[in-house]
């Protein structure tokens, strides 16, 4: 069948149609600019623009594929984590759609969307398979063997910021414009990342080999402005603390792969979009002899076409569909793609 994908979850509102791992069409809305001038998503505002855009998009979507609603044989939709009020206008929105199309619907962890997301561009993906999930609100590793069926194993998380989170932050404190992350990959061009002498946290010989952290990166961010009042070399200053985030994930992420033998590490998330880290997660793998899978930039940050993907890898692994009455989670633990109700097997 033709899956719709409906992402609600932050700041983007999404949809797109899949079938059979393939991208028939897809279509995007952000509230971003809305939120610019208060430096951070703001879930009423974002709210709010999820309402206005959700049924445009859907519409837009099926344009942009050449189908219509009819042709639809199932919804998927993003059931958590993020924003509550976020999450619910997608979720309502997916419900109408299955009901009034008398179709299944599927509830889909965002970050196993950002997982799959890779499959459009490259295919199944490799069983098993180390992924680094780096977002705005997550920074993980963990070992993937069916996405669809099988248990994510955490081989470790942030203890306190997300990668994409220090960016904005540090981002915010260099004066560059929101959101940050990408702010920071275009000052980092004309910098040195040999300038400043940035952290590299919990990669000492007897730190959690595969723990992050990231909230002492943006504090060493704040102390080397302060220190240097307003005469801030900004480019120097974002090279240099984009080379200590990709260095940390980059070296985790291949030695953990080292650790479990595992021939294939997948880089997913808004960060991932970021050209140092793929860069240096390039010649690192190529190093240890792994194969390196970073979906395009596009397919990294958050959007419909991976909220489809995990609907259809779903749909053709047989799980079950959800409830009509299922709930928004915005706090979910990534353990299954399929959220409410437990998925085959579980
Ligand atoms: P989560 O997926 O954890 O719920 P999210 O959906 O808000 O969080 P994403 O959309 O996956 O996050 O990614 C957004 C993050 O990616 C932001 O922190 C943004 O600054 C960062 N980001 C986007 N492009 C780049 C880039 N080129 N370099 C660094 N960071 C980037
Ligand atoms: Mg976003
Ligand atoms: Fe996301």
């Amino acid at each position: 069948p033709i899956v719709l994908g409906i992402e609600s979850s932050c700041d983007e509102t999404g949809a797109a149609l899949v079938r059979d791992g393939r991208l028939l069409g897809q279509a995007l809305a952000s509230s971003m600019d809305e939120h610019a001038r208060y430096g951070g998503v703001v879930p009423e505002i974002a709210s709010r623009a999820h309402l206005h855009a959700i049924g445009p998009v859907v519409r837009a979507a099926l344009a942009d594929a050449g189908l219509r609603l009819a042709d639809v044989g199932a919804v998927a939709v993003t059931t958590g984590p993020g924003l509550s009020g976020a999450l619910q206008v997608g979720v309502a929105a997916a419900k109408s759609y299955a009901y009034t199309l008398g179709v299944p619907l599927y509830g889909v962890h965002h970050l196993a969307g950002h997982v799959a997301a890779d499959t459009l561009e490259h295919g199944p993906l490799p069983n098993p398979c180390m992924v680094l999930i780096v977002s705005g609100g997550h920074t993980s590793l963990l070992l993937v063997r069916d996405v669809a069926r099988d248990p994510i194993a955490h081989l470790g998380d942030t203890l306190d910021d997300a990668a994409g989170e220090c960016f904005d932050k540090a981002a915010r404190l260099l004066g560059l414009p929101y959101p940050g992350g990408p702010a920071i990959d275009r000052a980092a061009r004309d910098g040195d990342p040999s300038a400043v002498a940035f952290p590299r946290p919990l990669t000492g010989p007897r730190d959690a080999p595969y723990a992050f952290s990231f909230s002492g990166l943006k504090t060493a961010v704040a102390r080397h402005t302060e220190a240097r009042g307003g005469a801030v070399a900004v480019g120097d200053a974002a090279a240099s603390l984009q080379e200590a985030v990709a260095d940390v994930l980059t070296r985790k992420a291949v030695a953990a792969c080292r650790e479990y033998g595992v021939r294939a590490l997948v880089v997913v998330g808004g960060v991932a979009a970021n050209s140092r880290v793929r860069s240096l997660a390039a010649e690192r793998c190529a190093a240890a002899g792994v194969e390196l899978r970073v979906p395009p930039p596009r397919l990294c940050t958050d959007n419909g076409a991976m909220i489809a993907a995990v609907g259809d890898l779903l749909v053709r692994a047989g799980a079950p569909a959800a409830p009509l009455d299922v709930c928004v989670d915005p706090s979910a633990p990534l353990e299954y793609a399929a959220l409410c109700p437990v998925a085959a097997g579980r």
